[in-house]
C-alpha cells in the first residue's frame, strides 16, 4: 500500500471501501505460509510483537480474530460534545497546518473543522506532519476518540482515529473497530491493516471441521468466518464467526486428545500389581492418617496401575491437599515390583521439597527406596553419582526439575513418571520424560495444584482421566480471609509489623498487571522502595519478580528466614512452601481472578500457625468487594474456580495464553452443553476414521495442538 505514494492510506481500517472509488487497492501477492515479515510497512519490532502472541505466518495472523470492538456511537454534534467524552464526529476541513510544539519542538498536524452545523473545534494529531499536507479544506472526516478542553479555550481531539469520508458516508469510525491482542508497540490498526491486505487469502484456508459436521451444527466455513469476523457487517456476523473459530478449537483439542489416548492405549506399559502389604507399610510410615480423597485417589491410581495399558491420571488438587503422599504411594508399589519412580518439578525449590517430602513418606517403611536429586544446581561429581545410581538401577525415586529430560539420564527400569505443576510442562517435554524408560512406556501421573471444573479440565486435559482431591488434611486452621477496603491500609500494614515481631513472615502481592511482565516488575520495584523506605523501614524486605534472574536465590533467602517481608509479583503462586508465612498480603486484590487468590492465599496457613490473607481492592465499590468476599467466605479451590467461570471466563480463570487457547475457545466453553456435543462429534469421527485420513485438515491441526500444548 505504500506503493502508491499515499503513506496514510495503511492507517485507516477498511481502506478498500474508499479505494473503490478511486484506485482500485493492490492486493499484496503472498502465501499463507508466508511470514510475517513479508506483510506490507512492517517493522522489526512488529515481527517481534507478532511472534510474541504466537503469530508467525499469514495464516496464523488471519485466524486470530478481534476480540471484541470498540464502538463510539452515533456521531455528536460538536456544540453538543463535553469534555473528557469519547465521541465520534463527522465533520469537514477548514483547515489545516503543521506546526511545532512549543516546548519539545515535535511535528503535529493541526486542524480546525467544522460540522454540519457550523460549529467548530480543534484536531490536533502528533507526530504526522504529513497529514496537513493530504487535508484540503472542505475534505470530510469522521473523527472518533476523546475529547478535552483545548489549553487555548474551545474542545479539542488529539489523535483521533481518523477516517476520510466519501459519498456513501463512513465507513468505521465511530461505528465499529476491532481489537485485537496486542504486544509491544502493536496497534489494533496495524494488525487490521495486514489483515485487510492479506483477507482475501481465506478462501484457501483450509475448513478442519468436516462439511456434515459443520451444517449440522450450522456453522460458518472458515473462509466466511475469517472474513466476517474481521470485518463483519452485524454483531450476529462476528458473533457466529467467533462461535465457529471455538467450535472448530474445542474440536481440534478433543480429536488430538482421541488420538493420544489411542496411540497410548496401544502402548505397553508394565502391569504393577496390588499388594496391601505395600500399602500397608506405607501407611504405617507416613507419620499421619490419609484423608478420604488421598486414599480415593491413590486407589484410582492403584488400579490404573495394575493394567498393561499406561496409566495416564491427572491428580487435581488444592495446595496442601496432599498430593505428594499419592504419589509416594504409587512409587512405593512400583518399587515393590522393581520399578523406577521419576519426578519432574517446574523449579529446583520444588524439587528439593519433593526430594524431603517422599524421604520422609517412604524411608521409615522401605529403607532400600533410595531417593535421589537431579538438578543443574549440582556439583558435577553429585550429577554424575545420581546419573549412574538411576542408570543402574540402584535409585528407586529420582526427583528433578527439567535437568532430568536435558541431561543424559537414563533409568533401567522406570516404571512411572510423575509431573508436578503438570500446565508448567510442554507436552513434548512431558513425552521426552517419559521416554527415559528403557523398556515400555512408563505410567504417567500428572499433578495440579489449580483447582478448576470438570468440564474445564475434560477441554483442557482430555487424554487424562480425573483424580480430585477435594479435601484438606485435618487440623489446618483455615487462613484468615478479610476484604480490605484502600483505606484500611494502615490495619493491614499493623497486622503485617505485628506478625514480624512476632517472627513470622509476611507475602506482599503487587496489583497484576496484565499487559506486561515488564511494567508489572517496574511496578513491584516501585512498591518495594515504597514499603522500605516509607513504611518497614525498621524490617527486611526482599524483592521478587518475573524479570529477575535470581528469582530461585531470594525465595530461598526468604525461606530461609533471612528477610521478613517478601514483596513480589504473582510470581509466588508457584507452590513455594515458607511454613512460617503467616501474612498474604494482596494488593489490588480486584484485579486477580478469585481462583488465583486462593492460591495466592494457599502460600500461608503450611504450619499450625494462625495465618491471615488480606485482600485490599483497588476498587473499593461493592460489585468488586462483593466478589472478594467469596474468597473470604469459601476454603473451597473447586468452588471458587467455577465461581469464577462463571463471572469471567475460563480464559481469566486459568490465563487463557497459558493453555494455548483462544478466549473464543475459552468462552465456548462456558456452554458445557457445546463441549459435550464437540466431544461427541470428535469421537464420532476417530470412530469412523481412526487416523482421520478423510479429514487431513482437521488431522493436521489435532496434531499441531499436541505439538503446540505448552507453555512459557
Ligand atoms: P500438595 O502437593 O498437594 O500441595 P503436599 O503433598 O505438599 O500438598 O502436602 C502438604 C502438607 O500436608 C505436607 O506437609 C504433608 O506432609 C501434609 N499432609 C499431607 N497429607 C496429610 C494428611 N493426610 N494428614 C496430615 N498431613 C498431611
Ligand atoms: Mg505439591
Amino acid at each position: 500500500m505504500g506503493s502508491n505514494g499515499h503513506p496514510t492510506r495503511g492507517a485507516t481500517i477498511w481502506p478498500q471501501q474508499r479505494d473503490r472509488a478511486r484506485a482500485p487497492r493492490p492486493r499484496v501477492q503472498l502465501r499463507l505460509d508466508a511470514p510475517v515479515t513479508e506483510l506490507p510497512r512492517i517493522t522489526t519490532t512488529d515481527v517481534r510483537s507478532l511472534r510474541k502472541l504466537g503469530l508467525h505466518t499469514v495464516r496464523d495472523l488471519l485466524l486470530q480474530l478481534p476480540f471484541d470492538w470498540e464502538s463510539f456511537g452515533a456521531p455528536t454534534p460538536i456544540a453538543d460534545l463535553t469534555s473528557k467524552s469519547e465521541a465520534r464526529v463527522l465533520v469537514r476541513v477548514v483547515s489545516a497546518q503543521v506546526k511545532r510544539t512549543p516546548r519539545r519542538g515535535m511535528l503535529l498536524t493541526e486542524a480546525v473543522v467544522a460540522d454540519e452545523l457550523g460549529s467548530t473545534m480543534k484536531v490536533v494529531w502528533f507526530r504526522q506532519p504529513y497529514r496537513a499536507d493530504q487535508l484540503r479544506a472542505g475534505d470530510r472526516l469522521a473523527l472518533a476518540g476523546t475529547v478535552r478542553s483545548s489549553r487555548y479555550g474551545g474542545l479539542e481531539m488529539q489523535n483521533p482515529h481518523t477516517e476520510r469520508v466519501d459519498e456513501r458516508g463512513p465507513r468505521w469510525v465511530g461505528e465499529l473497530m476491532p481489537k485485537y491482542h496486542l504486544s509491544g508497540k502493536l496497534t489494533s490498526r496495524k494488525v487490521a491493516t495486514w489483515v485487510d491486505a492479506t483477507l482475501h487469502l481465506a478462501d484457501q484456508l483450509e475448513d478442519e471441521i468436516p462439511e456434515h459436521v459443520r451444517r449440522s451444527h450450522h456453522l460458518l466455513s472458515l473462509a466466511e468466518a475469517v472474513r466476517l469476523g474481521h470485518q463483519p457487517e452485524t454483531d450476529e456476523d462476528w458473533r457466529r464467526a467467533r462461535d465457529r473459530m471455538g467450535f472448530a478449537e474445542l474440536l481440534e483439542l478433543q480429536a488430538a486428545f482421541l488420538m493420544a489416548r489411542r496411540r497410548i492405549a496401544v502402548e505397553r506399559a508394565t502391569p504393577i500389581p496390588y499388594r496391601q502389604e505395600v500399602i500397608d507399610a506405607f501407611k504405617a510410615g507416613l507419620g499421619f492418617e490419609l484423608t478420604r480423597a488421598q486414599k480415593r485417589a491413590i486407589w484410582d491410581v492403584y488400579k490404573d496401575l495394575e493394567q498393561e495399558v499406561p496409566m495416564n491420571r491427572l491428580l487435581d488438587g488444592d495446595v496442601g491437599s496432599g498430593k505428594t503422599a499419592v504419589a509416594a504411594a504409587a512409587a512405593a508399589m512400583a518399587h515393590h515390583c522393581g520399578l523406577q519412580t521419576v519426578v519432574m518439578a517446574p523449579t529446583e525449590i520444588l524439587a528439593r521439597q519433593h526430594l524431603h517430602k517422599f524421604r520422609a513418606y517412604l524411608e521409615p517403611s522401605f529403607p532400600n527406596l533410595g531417593v535421589e536429586l537431579l538438578i543443574s544446581d549440582l556439583s558435577a561429581a553429585e550429577r554424575r553419582r545420581v546419573r549412574m545410581s538411576a542408570a543402574s538401577g540402584h535409585c528407586a525415586l529420582l526427583v528433578g526439575t527439567h535437568a532430568l529430560i536435558e541431561e543424559d539420564v537414563q533409568l533401567a527400569s522406570l516404571g512411572l513418571a510423575v509431573v508436578d505443576e503438570q500446565h508448567r510442562f510442554g507436552t513434548r517435554q512431558r513425552e521426552l520424560l517419559r521416554q527415559k524408560s528403557a523398556g515400555g512406556r512408563p505410567h504417567f501421573l500428572a499433578m495440579t495444584a489449580t483447582p478448576i471444573p470438570r468440564s474445564l479440565a475434560l477441554a483442557l486435559y482430555g487424554e487424562l482421566t480425573l483424580s480430585l482431591i477435594d479435601e484438606m488434611p485435618p487440623g489446618r486452621r483455615p487462613v484468615e480471609t478479610q476484604v480490605m477496603a484502600p483505606d484500611d491500609r494502615d490495619t493491614a500494614y499493623e497486622l503485617v509489623r505485628r506478625e514480624v515481631r512476632a517472627g513470622r513472615q509476611v507475602f506482599v502481592i503487587c496489583p497484576l498487571i496484565e499487559a506486561s511482565e515488564n511494567l508489572e516488575a517496574r511496578a513491584a520495584t516501585v512498591e518495594f522502595e515504597r514499603l522500605r523506605t516509607q513504611v518497614f523501614a525498621d524490617l527486611r524486605l526482599a524483592l521478587v519478580h518475573g524479570k529477575m534472574r535470581e528469582k530461585d536465590a531470594v525465595m530461598r533467602a526468604f525461606r530461609a528466614g533471612e528477610s521478613d517481608v517478601l514483596v513480589a509479583t504473582s510470581v509466588v503462586e508457584v507452590g513455594v512452601d515458607v511454613p512460617n508465612a503467616t501474612v498474604m498480603l494482596v494488593e489490588g486484590a480486584d484485579r486477580f481472578g478469585l481462583a488465583q487468590l486462593h492460591q495466592l492465599r494457599g502460600r500461608v496457613g503450611r504450619a499450625s500457625l494462625r495465618s491471615y490473607c488480606l485482600l485490599l481492592a483497588d476498587d473499593p465499590s461493592k460489585t468488586s468487594l462483593r466478589r472478594l468476599q467469596l474468597v473470604a467466605e469459601t476454603n473451597d479451590g473447586f468452588r471458587l474456580a467455577q465461581e469464577d467461570m462463571q463471572l469471567r471466563g475460563a480464559g481469566e480463570l486459568l490465563g487463557a495464553r497459558q493453555h494455548g487457547m483462544s478466549d473464543q475457545a475459552m468462552a465456548s466453553l462456558q456452554t458445557p452443553e457445546l463441549l459435550s456435543e464437540v466431544r461427541q462429534e470428535a469421537e464420532a469421527l476417530v470412530a469412523a476414521d481412526p487416523d482421520l485420513t478423510r479429514w487431513p485438515a482437521l488431522w493436521r491441526a489435532a496434531e499441531l495442538r499436541l505439538e503446540r500444548t505448552s507453555v512459557s
